[in-house]
């Protein structure tokens, strides 16, 4: 009854939504401040009469608001916009990753990035990280590959790669393969890559609305990248679904992008919350990994990351940790709002 391709695959596992009882729900990086209040008008005054027509397949007006948004350099041609981030992924491996040689990323990266390769029949190899847990470039340039990706800042560890080494990464990659950075926690400290785009025809950078736009529930991601790689990206959608983005998101979308100084404020809030929060942490002797993302990863000697997580649990807070060696011991926690870490941290001390 099954095709053969089925029986191999091993799919994502996202952050868990349980619903027996309330929780602080800080295990799956969702934004806690509500979306510009721009984005609540636009849904209000969105007529539904528009809801009978197929959305624009190529999403013009939210890409120009994109577009406009990512800075002078940006044009819509050099937008693709996805149903989330995971969509736009799936495109991208489809698009750019031969089965030739591995694509490679980091052994710790976004747990996504080898399900993809799985689905579409990509091998990998997982270059191992630096022993602070930052990413080792120089192991992303050894030997031949069909592709780079990485997350940056990375998840789950929050450790921002500076731009000077994404550069020294592009300058000596092959022009002919493509180097995909993945900033779904950009907004939260770090420096985008938006600026070597110019210089870099191989460049892809992957953003999302999820985190820094209070977002996650209306799915919405985009690339940015050259003009010839993006009609790549509208050849696959055309061959998979034409309407990725819905009206009512499309609209909203370009609401969003409109406040982009309101994000701008929410993303500085969390950030301080984060450094902050890491502070105390350390102060009570954890070992919190620098974090540029609105989470921090973070380890007590002694403790494996599932008990911290089951204690935790049991108190009403939801926190992730990973069944990966090398990372066993630690636990990913969102920053929620100021209240909320103040519980965290109390809760933290019966651990
Ligand atoms: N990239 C990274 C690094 C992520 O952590 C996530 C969130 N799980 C995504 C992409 C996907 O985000 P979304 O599909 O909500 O845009």
């Amino acid at each position: 009854m099954f095709a053969k391709r089925f029986s191999d695959l091993r799919p994502y596992v996202p952050g868990e939504q349980p619903v027996d009882r309330e929780y602080i729900k800080l295990n799956a990086n969702e934004n806690p401040y509500s979306p510009s209040p721009r984005v609540a008008s636009a849904l209000r005054d969105f007529d539904p009469d528009l809801l009978r027509l197929y959305p624009d397949p190529d999403a013009n007006g939210l890409r120009d608001a994109i577009a406009e948004m990512a800075g002078p350099t940006v044009t819509r041609d050099m937008i693709f916009a996805g149903n989330g981030s995971d969509e736009v992924l799936s495109f991208v491996f489809f698009t750019f990753f031969d089965p030739d040689h591995p694509l490679l990323f980091p052994e710790h990266t976004y747990s996504f990035y080898p399900v993809y390769a799985g689905y579409y029949g990509i091998p990998f190899k997982k270059i191992p990280l630096r022993k602070d847990f930052s990413i080792d470039i120089e192991q992303l340039l050894a030997g031949k590959s069909s592709g780079v990706i990485f997350a940056n800042p990375n998840a789950p560890t929050g450790i921002y790669l500076p731009l000077a080494q994404i550069k020294s990464l592009l300058d000596r990659y092959p022009a002919d393969r493509v180097v995909v950075v993945d900033e779904a926690y950009i907004d939260f400290g770090g420096e985008s890559a938006v600026s070597l785009l110019r210089e870099y025809d191989n460049l892809v950078i992957i953003r999302t609305f999820s985190k820094s736009f209070c977002f996650a529930g209306a799915r919405l991601g985009y690339v940015i990248a050259n003009p010839a790689l993006i009609r790549a990206l509208f050849t696959t959608k055309n061959s998979f679904n034409h309407f990725p983005v819905d009206a009512l998101t499309q609209r909203i979308g370009i609401a969003a992008c409109e406040d982009s100084d309101y994000y701008l404020k929410v993303c500085e809030t969390i950030g301080r919350t984060r450094d902050g929060f890491a502070e105390t942490l350390r102060g009570a002797g954890w070992e919190v990994l620098p974090s540029m993302a609105n989470f921090v990863f973070t380890r007590k000697k002694g403790l494996s990351g599932r008990t911290i997580y089951e204690t935790l649990k049991a108190g009403g807070i939801l926190v992730r940790y990973f069944d990966i060696p090398g990372i066993t011991d630690f636990v990913r926690i969102s920053i929620g709002k100021p209240d909320e870490m103040l519980r965290l941290v109390d809760a933290m001390k019966g651990v």
